[in-house]
């Protein structure tokens, strides 16, 4: 029965898989042409030590990333230790006491809520960084609350978030970026348009650097890692921003013109190489998942009759049973751990308790295959990731034969 329902869904999937398999080519082509254009070389993966002046791997992968996402210049660095820190060292970089931070895409992820405004930690707050913001209206930006937040001048950086986060609602396509960030330069805005791009490389054919946003930021333990990085972020846009926050990624005086890495940068050029198809088989494997839930009866977002535009996916359950049967199903399917009994816990930098299913081999990437839940009402899993499609697909029967249970 389980089989028979898998190969049913794969079968209305056709359509979506090929879609995605067009984006994976063009988004290969498009970062092989930066890999020649950069003319990536054995020497490039070579490590380096102590200050790192001159290393070529760190310089060249800045550009050869800079070239990929459309952009000026590029931070790439296994000095990011994740998408947190990359987008604080960001955010630090580009504003300045005086200054709004204004959200046009409801709440920023969760773990940034204390880097923003927490009390007596160093957080923007602390330093004279006001902060407001405005919820998404009916899937897209609210244009008129846009148009209005802008009126003041304190506001200096307009932040969005591509992917859902912990939310129900789908992530924002690149062409409602490019939209929005065009009507906001028509409102006369000359500062900072910022995005928290992760979940959204390679889903489409375009970035937001390429549609209008001044800088991007993401983790390489999600998609542009290709599941290859050890670990490390990436900070992608105008070369002025760039600088700037270079000086806050290191020291003022020095810029970009330090860091070292005595492993090598190679797993971070093999990691934005496989990156495209690597998002491919995650987009296929959510696909799936969330077509077999579907005819099951549950709900799922993206609705498996939109597009997605992010790697990940949410599934409401009507208990906290099936909730937590679910996530510990993913982790019985995984490669590493799949012994372990998963249970929720007090992450740091989360409200709630979370259960996380990680049984991958970079600790807590989840462009492998992952799954998460804040334990709340209404109960939604997150899922995301699968280096390969097979790996979704039998997860999918881990899950089905839990599910079946209840
Ligand atoms: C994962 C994520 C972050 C934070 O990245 P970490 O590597 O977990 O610190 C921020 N924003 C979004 C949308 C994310 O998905």
């Amino acid at each position: 029965m389980i089989d028979e329902l898998i190969m049913e869904s794969e079968k209305s999937l056709e359509a979506q898989f090929a879609c995605a398999e067009e984006i994976a080519y063009y988004n290969q082509s498009k970062v092989l042409d930066a890999f020649r254009k950069n003319k990536i070389a054995l020497r490039h993966f070579v490590p380096s030590t102590g200050y790192g002046y001159g290393d070529e791997g760190r310089d060249t992968l800045n550009t050869l990333f800079a070239d990929i996402f459309g952009a000026e210049a590029a931070l790439v660095s296994p000095n990011i230790v994740s998408g947190t820190h990359a987008l604080t060292v960001g955010l630090f970089g580009v504003l300045q006491a005086g200054d709004t931070l204004f959200s046009i895409s409801g709440s920023p992820y969760d773990t940034l809520t204390e880097v923003i405004s927490g009390k007596g930690i160093g957080s923007l707050a602390d330093y004279g960084v006001r902060f407001k913001m405005c919820e998404l209206s009916g899937g897209d930006f609210d244009f008129d609350k846009i148009a209005d937040g802008l009126k003041d001048e304190s506001v200096k950086v307009v932040f969005i978030q591509r992917s859902r986060g912990y939310e129900w609602r789908d992530a924002l396509s690149e062409e409602k970026i490019a939209r929005v960030t065009a009507f906001i330069r028509a409102q006369g805005f000359t500062g900072c348009i910022f995005v928290d791009n992760c979940y959204g490389e390679f889903v489409e054919k375009t970035e937001p650097t390429e549609n209008g946003a001044d800088i991007a930021v993401g983790s390489l333990i999600k998609n542009a890692g290709g599941g290859i990085a050890p670990t490390g972020g990436y900070i992608i846009g105008k070369r002025e921003y760039i600088d700037r926050i270079a000086g806050r990624l290191t020291a003022p005086s020095v810029g970009a013109e330090v860091g070292s890495y005595a492993f090598g940068y190679q797993y971070f050029y093999e990691g934005v190489f496989l990156a495209p198809h690597v998002v491919c088989q995650a987009i296929k494997g959510g696909l799936l998942i969330g077509a077999c839930l579907e005819k099951l009866g549950y709900t799922t977002s993206p609705a498996i009759d939109v597009p997605p535009y992010d790697i990940t996916r949410a599934i409401r359950f009507d208990t906290k049973e099936q909730l937590i049967g679910f996530i510990q199903a993913v982790q019985e399917a995984s490669p590493v751990d799949s012994f372990v009994t998963l249970e929720p816990w007090d992450m740091p930098g989360y409200q709630e308790q979370v259960i996380m299913a990680a049984g991958t081999f970079v600790q807590g990437s989840s462009i492998e295959l992952s799954a998460d839940a804040p334990i709340k009402e209404p109960y939604i899993a997150y899922f995301q990731g699968g280096l390969t499609y097979e790996h979704c697909k039998y997860a999918l029967t881990k899950i089905l034969s839990k599910l079946t249970k209840f």
